[in-house]
């Protein structure tokens, strides 16, 4: 197997689109127009169209975008945010650089996502007075139950912002995520669903007051140029990547599909080896960010795949809450954090992405079948 292209992904997303990409910088470079400018709004209007959100925004990067989403709802120092511990750390750092306090909620362990009765316990326990927000990560490419989260968001008046970072395309009932909550933030890392080639991010939102906040936010707090109306920042997306993204946005649903068939084929293999694999609520489109399987052997797992030559990972090997940085730092929920840290100690990441060959997903299945734990 070559397991060069197997892991390889952001080198293949290029090969795959390279006589546009290579078309699109071209036209940047001779444009003489390098940040904010005709690409950058082009993109802003075909990815808001694919979310289907009424706003988008280019930032710099996927936490630049949690920070102006944040911002933009005016959550700032001594707020309390809820999120969860189970995700990538830029959540909860995201919180954390407002100088707002991170509140983390366990995950419901079949979907890895936030715990809507968590959720409700958590605000109905003090000191939930001073919380303005939930964060729902959209984890592995799942979407969290947003039917449930604005639910119960309304009902306690406090906004809700999707970290939609490895979910862009996935839907709930038809409706894509980014376009459910108050706000939403995405990333463009070059791994990601939709990826640069390079860093970059974008904000979401169906209301035109927060989508001005955000245009604000993302430069200076300039309404004109050179006059701050509000204390802002620099996180800008330069032209380049926003060519580059124009390109790639056009091959999102495809790509997606194809990672949907490739897990399908995982899962109905997998079913029958004890090993979990994903589960996909009633009308959902999970666009498989990750394939992620749980196993409570899960380290004498890694190290057979590994040595058999199988790319794997494990996203993520530590909940934040108990990563150096915000160890006794962060608050926890009500109920504790136990699904989280089971989580842990049991995911593991299979090859995927939407170059990989059936044949190649077939060889996991196998070296997988081989397996005497
Ligand atoms: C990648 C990621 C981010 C942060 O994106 P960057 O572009 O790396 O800043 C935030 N949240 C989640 C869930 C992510 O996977």
């Amino acid at each position: 197997m070559d397991i060069h292209r197997i892991a390889a992904q952001p080198l293949a997303d290029y090969l795959a689109s390279k006589s546009e990409i290579d078309e699109a910088i071209q036209r940047v470079l001779n444009s003489g127009r390098y940040i904010l400018g005709p690409e950058v709004e082009s993109f802003e209007r075909e990815f808001a169209r694919e979310v289907g959100a009424a706003h988008c925004l280019g930032v710099a990067n996927g936490t630049d975008a949690l920070v102006v989403a944040l911002r933009a709802l005016e959550i700032g120092p001594g707020d309390r945010v809820i999120t969860v511990s189970h995700t990538a750390v830029a959540t909860v750092a995201a919180i954390e650089i407002l100088g707002a306090i991170p509140v983390l909620v366990d995950i419901d362990p079949t979907s890895f996502t936030i715990d809507p009765n968590r959720l409700e316990d958590t605000l109905c326990t003090p000191p939930c007075a001073k919380v303005k927000g939930v964060i729902g990560v959209h984890l592995y490419g799942n979407p969290a139950d947003l039917v449930a989260l604005m639910e119960i968001t309304r009902r306690h008046g406090i906004r809700l912002i999707e970290d939609c970072a490895q979910a862009h395309g996935a839907m709930i009932s038809g409706r894509p995520v980014g376009s459910w909550g108050d706000i939403a933030a995405f990333s463009f890392y070059p791994t990601k669903n939709l990826g640069a080639i390079g860093d970059g991010g974008a904000v979401t939102t169906n209301d035109p007051l927060l989508a001005d906040r955000a245009r604000q936010l993302r430069e200076y707090g300039w309404q004109q140029r050179y006059i701050s109306e509000i204390p802002g920042l620099n996180s800008r997306l330069d032209e380049l990547q926003a060519a580059i993204l124009r390109v790639k946005c056009r091959r999102l649903a495809a790509d997606n599909h194809r990672r949907q068939t490739l897990a399908g084929i995982y899962s109905s293999e997998l079913d029958r080896l004890h090993l979990t694999p994903p589960a996909i609520r009633e009308g959902v489109e999970h666009v498989f960010h990750q394939y992620v399987i749980r196993s409570p052997q899960r380290d004498s797992l890694r190290t057979y795949l590994s040595g058999c030559g199988v790319p794997v990972a494990i996203h993520y090997p530590m909940p934040v809450h108990l990563q150096p940085a915000y160890r006794n730092r962060v608050e926890i929920g009500a109920g504790g954090l136990g699904e989280s840290e089971k989580a842990a100690r049991e995911v593991l990441s299979l090859p995927m992405h939407p170059h990989l060959t059936e044949e190649t997903v077939r060889w996991v299945i196998q070296t997988l079948k081989a397996w005497r734990p």
